[in-house]
């Protein structure tokens, strides 16, 4: 997709653009005693709640590519991953903070359809822009965002709960958002355009899964839970680790989209692999005990249009373990996405 710039170059003077963000962007809820424009935010805490806090740093050319994807998008996209941390606590996000290291190169317009992006996102679930910090980059475009949520006291939903004999569900389809990405870097296929739409859009407007988390923490129905970000097996494999389990994935339960097998297919690739690897689908994964199942499709089951049962808890020493349509197992192949594998400083620590 193209990007538009214009001519007029974002001279980073700081209050300015502070000042104009305030005023276009920032918060308006009562609860906030100050916002943007001191030193610091200063907000009510919402009562019998506890605070969750996430943040997330996302660098240009490594979790976002300025030649395929708008401003907007980017904007939309940096909101909702961190949403997606908070879905995943069964919590509730009230507040955003957003830092930002912007290089000479971009326009006022390129700033401000990013914060349009970022804030449609955010307004939709209530979050107010209350801070954060701006500075100049030499060459690349920097975007941390840090959020602010709230759970009912007690009720977090960790990585850490999951139970031998629990099972395993998944939220809407995945592997569409890697299939999407890899259509944007420019992989020509002979797909239909509504294929092509659709993919390319799981992959730039995920939906946060926000009502299913907390209709799970409400309810105390999940035992751990995790948001698929870097690929089903990869965030699995968290779980079991935090939780000291094992787990049994049933192949032919994971929800793959007709307009992922027809990427597949017209790519020869394994629809199976593409959505055991793929990151970024911004789906809940989450366990709950057997006795649980009927009220969680009255509660969540609601909410969203699909909601899949993909497997069961295992003891620690079953490891990770994949039946194929045949009933064959075999161990769940790691195909998630790592950043470490191109850094080796950081790689030196794993
Ligand atoms: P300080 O020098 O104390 O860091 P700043 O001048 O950076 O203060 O920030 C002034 C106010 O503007 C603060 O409330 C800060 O949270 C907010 N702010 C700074 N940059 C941004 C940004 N990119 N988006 C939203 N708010 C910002
Ligand atoms: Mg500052």
């Amino acid at each position: 997709m193209p990007r538009s710039r214009s001519t007029h170059r974002l001279s980073l003077d700081e209050f300015q653009f502070i000042n104009h963000v305030r005023r276009r962007f920032g918060n308006t809820a009562s609860s906030v005693a100050r916002g943007i424009g001191d030193d610091a935010a200063v907000f009510t805490p919402r009562k019998g709640c506890q605070t969750v806090l996430t943040t997330d740093l996302l660098v240009e050319g490594v979790h976002f590519d300025l030649k395929t994807a708008p401003f907007e998008d980017i904007g939309y996209k940096s909101a909702a991953a961190n949403l997606s941390d908070i879905a995943a606590m069964g919590a509730s996000p009230d507040y955003a903070l957003i830092s930002l290291a912007v290089p000479s190169s971009l326009s006022r317009s390129d700033i401000n359809r990013f914060y349009r992006g970022f804030m449609s996102a955010c307004r939709r679930h209530g979050v107010q822009l209350i801070g954060g910090d701006t500075s100049a980059s030499r060459r690349d475009l920097f975007v941390n965002i840090t959020l602010v949520g709230s759970v009912a006291t007690g009720h977090a939903i960790t990585r850490q709960g999951a139970r031998v004999g629990d099972l395993l569900y998944v939220t809407g389809t995945i592997g569409d958002s890697l299939a999407g990405l890899a259509l944007l870097s420019g992989r020509t296929l002979n797909l239909p355009d509504s294929t092509r739409h659709y993919l390319i859009r799981r992959h730039l407007r995920p939906s946060p899964r926000l009502e299913v988390g907390l209709a799970l923490s409400e309810h105390r129905l999940a035992t751990s839970a995790i948001d698929v970000s870097d690929g089903l097996s990869g965030d699995l494999r968290h779980i079991c680790l935090e939780s000291e389990v094992g787990v049994e994935v049933d192949q032919s339960a994971l929800p793959l989209s007709n307009q992922l097998r027809t990427y597949a297919r017209v790519r020869a690739a394994d629809a199976v692999d593409l959505a055991l690897q793929g990151g970024e689908d911004y789906e809940l994964l989450f366990t709950i005990s057997p006795r649980n199942r009927q009220k969680l499709q009255e509660q969540a089951g609601r909410l969203i249009g699909r909601l899949s049962c993909i497997g069961i808890i295992r003891p620690q020493k079953f490891g990770l373990q994949l039946r194929d349509a045949t009933g064959r197992m075999r161990r769940l192949p790691q195909l998630s996405y790592r950043h470490f594998q191109s850094s080796p400083s950081l790689q030196a620590f794993s």
